[in-house]
Parts: C-alpha cells; structure tokens; sequence
C-alpha cells in the first residue's frame, strides 16, 4: 500500500463504477418491495430491509448494496484509490483532497497509545458489542457504562433478552431515554432467536433490516464484532469529518458527503480500529467545545485547524425555540392507600412504560380541571384533586414539558384502560418494580421522602 492523496470526487466516482458494475446483481424486490421471493432468504428480512431502504433510498446511498454482500464496496474501493487524479469538484460541493494512508495511520497510531478502555471493545460476542451500538446512540459512554453492565448482568444472552418480559427490559432501560431503542432492542432479539438460530446476521442488508438499526449502527457493529470495512457517521464522526474537510454546511445538509468522506478515510485493512479510533478522536480530543487540536494526529491534515476555524465548525442550523407543553399530573390514593398508576400505548412517546396520569392544559382551564378531567377521559373515574405536591420541568428531544403534580383522592368508578395499556392500583413500595419515565422517577421519590419524613 503506498501513501497518496485521494480526492473526494475521484472515490465518489469509483464509488458509482463499482455500483455501475455490480447493480445487475441487485434483486428488484429490495428496494421495490416486490413480492417476488429471493433465494436463500427469509420472507420478512426481505420486508423488513425493503421497507427501510425504501425510507432511506433518497440519502442513502446503501440502497445500492448488492444483496447479502457483507464488504461495503466502497471501502474495497478506497483501498486502492490511491492513483492521484486532478479533480475539481464533485457533483455534492468543492473538491476535497485527503492523504488518507497518512490519515490511517496517524490515527491507528494514536489509538493504539491513547484509546479508550471500554468493556465492548475487542469483546468477541456481538451480542454485546450490539447491546453497546444502541445504548451509544445519542448517548455518552459515561452514561452508558453503568447501564451497559447491568443490562448483561440481566440478559447475558440474545436468548435472554428474547424470552424476557417487556416490563422487565424496560426496567433495565429505565432513565436511559429514548425508550424506543429498548423496545426495538427487545423485537430484535426476537428476530435473531427465531430467524437466525440466535446467531447475529453478518450481512450488512440483513442487520440494517433489524429494528432500531441504522446504516451507521449497522456499520458500527459489523466492524466492530466481525472486522468488516463499513463505515460509520455518528455524531462525533460528523463533527470530525466536517472539522477535517472544512465542511461549507452544516452536517445534516451534507449527509451523502460525510458518508463519502467517511468510506474514503476508513482503513479497510484494520476497519475495527479504525471507526473506533474515529469515535474515540471525536469523543476525547476533537470535542464540540474546546478541541485538543495540538495532541491531535490529524492536525497537520485538518482543514479547519489550518483555517483556524475548528471552534466555528461544524457549521450549526437555526433552530425554532421547543414547543413548551403545560401538564397536569394526578397521584391518585384510594381508600386503601394504594396509588393509580397506568402503562402509556406501545406506540408513541415513552410506549410501554408506566406513569401517573395525567395531560395537557387547555386554554383557559385550571390546573386542577386539567388533572381532573385528563384522568376522566383517560380513565372514566372521579376523582378530588388536592394541593399541589411539586412542580417539575423536563426538556424532550422535540419539547418542553412543566408537570405540575397533585396529589388526589379516587371518588368514584372502576379505573378504564380507555387511552393506556394497562392500569394498577399499587403499593408506594411496589412502584420500583414498574419502568417510569424520568421525570415520573422525580414524582417517586418525593412521595418516598414524605412517606419517610412522616
Ligand atoms: S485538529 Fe482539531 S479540529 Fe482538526 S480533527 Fe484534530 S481536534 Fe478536530
């Protein structure tokens, strides 16, 4: 392998010859969704994926991927693209140059002395280094260690995690956020159970077809548990690809790029290393405040270094200000001292996991008919709304919530399951066993504090 500089729009079109040269092999019925069965595969992996590259055909360029090729063809790609060719732009912005033996092994080199110790990595089970990918998603690894090692302690196993109860994996989540991830964690390893032997898939059509998996999920753990060059765009990935290249955009509106960028740089020789290094060079050094571009590896290549624009970069979109939603929340006590709580629907926000009732103020409404007529309508009981007992904000992904909680007393009629799953009247020491949304863990332990302070 010798060193060079391989631009952005020389790979890109190698990139499409090669697709040019493999598209024959591609069944129509993955991105078609035709019902035409394809050999040697299960009926609903072929749902699955098509209906997922079908979501994904317009950014992504994974569609193109021949069938059950477990290589992404790119990085085949930039493993000999070395041949320098003058190139001015490419058909998604300026043209971009990058030494990327240089780049490789610069980076290689540094994680070998500086990467960090994580309890997935180098793990020879897929299981966890899957159960790592989506618990990392949006999430710090600080955040995730603790989770991560009880979660095995719990479910060892991908079949453990498939015969286990859904309350009992969203328990095991509880706080972590983003509680779709637990649910999709939870279906998958059914799928793995039933349709693959309990063995994970090793063909990147057939991972990015399991629930809750993305194209850079699926690119984190085939490199990861099986060495296979596929790169990975994750949020750190992003910011260090757009610093290195001077990214003119921001990232989300330069995502068939970042991806370019991505399979160019990867090391198809060491592809494992590599995405981790590339995480672990965004997650300690290139950070999105105060970059250590002096210990760097790749300063020296590093456009916005050399621009002096790293603080500046990536380039940030306006943002409308979150909608702010006031709630009204009742803790509801019956004669027997028991609390009410309900389980929200599985589809929707927070699905599957428990919760005081409650809802939404309307205009010109109290507080107090907020909470009392919610809990009617969700489910058909009377109830006297008392004092108030706290008052909680809370910030969502898309929203801002301010809970304003009463505590209430059951008047009249049997608890509906009208707009929830399931309803319970329990014990204040039983609501530990139950999954709950943060801010509802917030509500807990107040009403545990009071309880003792009595
Ligand atoms: S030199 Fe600075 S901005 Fe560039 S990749 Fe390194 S840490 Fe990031």
């Amino acid at each position: 392998m010798t060193g060079g500089v391989v631009f952005l729009g020389q790979f890109v079109a190698s990139q499409k010859q090669g697709q040019k040269q493999t598209s024959g092999k591609i069944p129509s019925a993955k991105v078609s969704g035709s019902s035409e069965p394809i050999k040697g595969e299960q009926a609903s992996t072929q749902k699955r994926r098509a209906s997922k590259l079908q979501a994904t055909a317009k950014t992504s360029p994974v569609k193109s991927r021949p069938s059950g090729t477990a290589k992404s063809p790119s990085a085949k790609a930039a493993a000999t693209a070395y041949a320098v060719k003058p190139v001015a732009t490419d058909s998604k912005g300026p043209s971009v140059s990058l030494p990327v033996a240089d780049l490789r092994a610069s980076l290689l080199d540094w994680y070998g002395r500086c990467g960090r110790t994580l309890p997935w990595r180098n793990h020879p089970d897929p299981y966890a280094i899957w159960i790592s990918e989506i618990m990392l998603q949006q999430t710090q690894v600080k955040t995730v260690l603790p989770y991560f090692q009880r979660w095995m302690e719990h479910f060892p196993t991908v079949e453990s995690l498939a015969m286990a109860d859904q309350t009992a994996v969203l328990k095991q989540w509880e706080g972590l956020g983003y509680y779709a991830r637990a649910r999709n964690l939870h279906r998958t390893a059914q799928i793995i159970a039933e349709e693959y032997g309990g063995q994970f898939p090793q063909s990147f059509d057939e991972v990015l077809a399991l629930p809750g998996i993305g194209r850079t999920t699926a690119g984190g753990i085939l490199s990861s548990a099986f060495n296979q060059p596929t790169a990975i765009v994750d949020g750190n990935v992003k910011r260090v690809l757009a610093r290195l290249t001077a990214l003119d955009r921001p990232p989300a509106k330069a995502m068939d790029r970042l991806w370019d960028i991505s399979e160019m740089v990867l090391d198809p020789e060491n592809p494992r290393d590599f995405n981790q290094a590339l995480m672990d060079l965004g997650a300690t050094l290139c950070t999105a405040k105060n970059p250590a571009c002096l210990i760097c590896p790749w300063r020296s290549h590093c456009a916005a270094y050399n621009l002096g624009t790293q603080s500046e970069l990536p380039m940030r979109e306006s943002k409308a200000p979150l909608p702010h939603k006031i709630i009204g929340v009742a803790v509801i006590w019956n004669d027997q001292g028991k609390i009410l709580i309900d389980r929200r629907p599985q589809k929707g926000l927070l699905g599957g996991l428990w919760e005081f009732p409650g809802g939404k103020l309307e205009e010109g409404e109290t507080l107090e008919d907020c909470v009392a007529r919610e809990v009617k309508e969700e489910l058909a009981i009377e109830i006297e709304v008392g004092e108030k007992i706290m008052t909680l904000d809370h910030a969502y992904t898309h929203f801002k919530v301010t809970l304003n909680v009463f505590r209430c007393k059951h008047l009249a009629g049997e608890p509906q399951t009208i707009e929830c799953d399931e309803v319970r009247w329990v014990e204040l020491n039983e609501l530990d066993q139950f999954p709950f949304p943060k801010a509802n863990g917030q509500i807990i332990d107040a009403l545990k504090a009071e309880a003792a302070a009595k």
